[in-house]
């Protein structure tokens, strides 16, 4: 056993961070905290709150929410659903285009929630159907709460619509770009670190996704030509064949088809940044949710780009699949979840867990909480409304978590007693923790509580200065918590541009910035969007006209 001057074992104070894993979590998330050095929270060995991380597949119950310590992360937010069910991110969208217009909001298929918009959609159907010249639209019928392509259909004659639960019809986009004939769609992975102030990344490597049959209208009902999903595809009888110009199986990552657009001449900077604003639009559309500490949430966006590159939303994803269905899936999946776990920030301090309690129960992010619409009476710690944040929080100081934390160690000793009493079991950590309560702190172990992040845990390099210029002074959001937000960097207080290949793409200037402080001001956003958008007209739009018919036939 390795002895520190002390007399303390050096892997009581280098201690491992820890995950907790619900049921049905993906093998690749245990395998990516195991290959970082992670250990696996053991519930019988340990208190409670003795985990860094805790990950499942369904919402958290709002008393994890509220019993959140600064060490620790949720990989969900509370209402997260509200713009991963179909119907909800319909109605939100529509909602925007109403209040904003249509051009900004037109990135979505027009869709209508059956049964309640049936005699809305009967209208629009019979409407087509006796406008002379003009071909009857394709539309897709597919359940609210379903995924992975189950209980889809395609129709374009009324007769061929049945439906037996919520479903949305939506206008099926007929003119997808193809490759090689084949149809693909986008799944990208967004991390929001924040939805108050609204902190949005983007990844930027990702998969295309291929039908695995030509596309054909004449065939609506081959669900390996329409459908891209691989829990579908993987079972065509294509799927494992050479495909000419696609390739053996269904997928690319988004590096590959980049450069594939670019031999063509297409300017996929410019795509991206539609995708982008897609992005930001969408998540808008779902802010305020209840704001909660400590969470984050990755969504896996579904784009469906059609032949004029005009890219679509399709759907938002909760949980977005992380099976390992081929080599590509490990490639990105795993460099992903290596990635998100950066993004969290984590630092050495955080590996104290609960010897932190004693010195920091007072002095943590306790915030009081709301859910939108109602007002913060109460004290509750964990969630409150964006508009309520700064007024709520304003009262408590601002210090720095290390600083309290080293204090918490050294007063250790006098707080003893205190910490057994709030921890009668008597588990491993228990036991570690009375023993990291003793008066004697080495100094090693001192300058291990300094701020330092956890070896491996180091952001890269922006690859990008762009984005720096523009984040304003650390009184960032006038968040007067007592522990800055994870997402913020600890030597300017402002989110990190760039974390593996998680870029930030909102706040994307001084002025979003600002109109994302005290409360969400989606006017402001808006207009600085629509400035973004006028400046980010495609540049090669000749040259593309003139190279889509290739790339579509190729
Ligand atoms: P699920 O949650 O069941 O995967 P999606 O909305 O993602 O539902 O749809 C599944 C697939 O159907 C998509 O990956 C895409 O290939 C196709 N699809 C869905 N909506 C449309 C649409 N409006 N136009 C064209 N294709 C669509």
């Amino acid at each position: 056993m390795e002895m520190m001057a002390g007399g303390y074992d050096t892997r009581d104070i280098l201690r491992p961070l820890v995950f907790r894993l619900h049921e049905n979590v993906p093998a690749i998330v245990r395998e990516v905290l195991l290959e970082r050095g992670w250990t696996e929270f053991d519930k019988k060995e340990q208190d409670d709150a003795d985990w860094n991380l805790y990950w499942r597949n369904s919402p958290f119950r709002m008393t994890d929410h509220h019993s959140i310590k600064p060490w620790q992360r949720l990989n969900h937010y509370p209402e997260a659903v509200r713009i991963t069910r179909k119907d909800y991110l319909a109605r939100h969208l529509k909602r925007m285009k109403g209040a904003y217009g249509s051009t900004l909001y037109e990135f979505s298929p027009v869709a209508f929630i059956m049964p309640n918009d049936y005699v809305k959609f009967i209208a629009e159907y019979s409407k087509e159907r006796h406008s002379v010249g003009r071909r009857p639209s394709y539309w897709i019928c597919k359940p609210v709460d379903l995924s992975r392509g189950r209980g889809i259909i395609i129709f374009q004659d009324i007769k061929d619509l049945v439906y037996d639960c919520t479903v949305i019809v939506q206008k099926y986009i007929s003119n997808p770009l193809l490759i090689s004939g084949y149809k693909l769609d986008l799944r990208l992975y967004v991390c929001v670190t924040s939805f108050c102030p609204l902190t949005i990344y983007t990844y930027d490597e990702g998969l295309v996704r291929f039908a695995t049959e030509k596309f054909d209208l004449d065939s609506l009902d081959n669900v390996y030509a329409h459908l891209t999903n691989t829990s579908i595809n993987k079972y065509g009888a294509s799927y494992k064949k050479y495909k000419e110009g696609i390739g053996c199986g269904c997928k690319w990552t988004f590096s590959k088809f980049r450069s594939y657009l670019r031999i063509f001449g297409v300017d996929d900077m410019v795509l991206w940044q539609k995708i982008n604003n897609i992005v930001i639009l969408t998540l808008l559309a779902v802010t305020p949710l209840p704001v909660a500490s400590n969470c984050f949430e990755l969504f896996g966006f579904d784009i469906l780009i059609d032949d004029k590159f005009k890219p679509w939303l399709l759907e938002v994803n909760y949980n977005p699949a992380l099976c390992l269905d081929c080599s590509i899936d490990d490639t990105v999946k795993r460099k992903l979840l290596h990635d998100v776990v950066e993004l969290l920030n984590y630092k050495q301090i955080d590996t104290y867990r609960q010897n932190q309690v004693a010195g920091l129960k007072t002095s943590r992010r306790q915030v009081p909480w709301s859910t939108a619409g109602q007002s913060a009476t109460e004290h509750t710690p964990g969630l409150l409304t964006c508009q309520k944040v700064a007024k709520c929080t304003s009262a408590y100081s601002v210090q720095p978590a290390l600083q309290a934390a080293r204090g918490s160690i050294r007063k250790a000793a006098t707080l003893t007693k205190k910490t057994v009493s709030m921890h009668p079991r008597k588990t491993l950590t228990s036991q570690l923790r009375e023993r990291m309560n003793m008066p004697k702190i080495p100094s090693q172990a001192k300058a291990e509580a300094k701020n330092k992040q956890m070896p491996g845990a180091g952001h890269s390099p922006p690859k990008s200065a762009q984005l720096s210029h523009w984040l304003p002074t650390p009184d960032f959001c006038n968040y007067k918590l007592t522990t800055p937000p994870y997402f913020l960097s600890d030597k300017d207080q402002r989110p990190i541009p760039r974390v593996g290949d998680f870029v930030l793409i909102f706040p994307f200037n001084e002025a979003a910035l600002q109109a994302s402080r005290d409360g969400t001001d989606i006017k402001s956003i808006i207009k600085e969007i629509n400035k973004l958008v006028s400046k980010q007209l495609p540049s090669k739009q000749q040259n593309r006209k003139k190279r889509i018919g290739y790339l579509t036939s190729v």
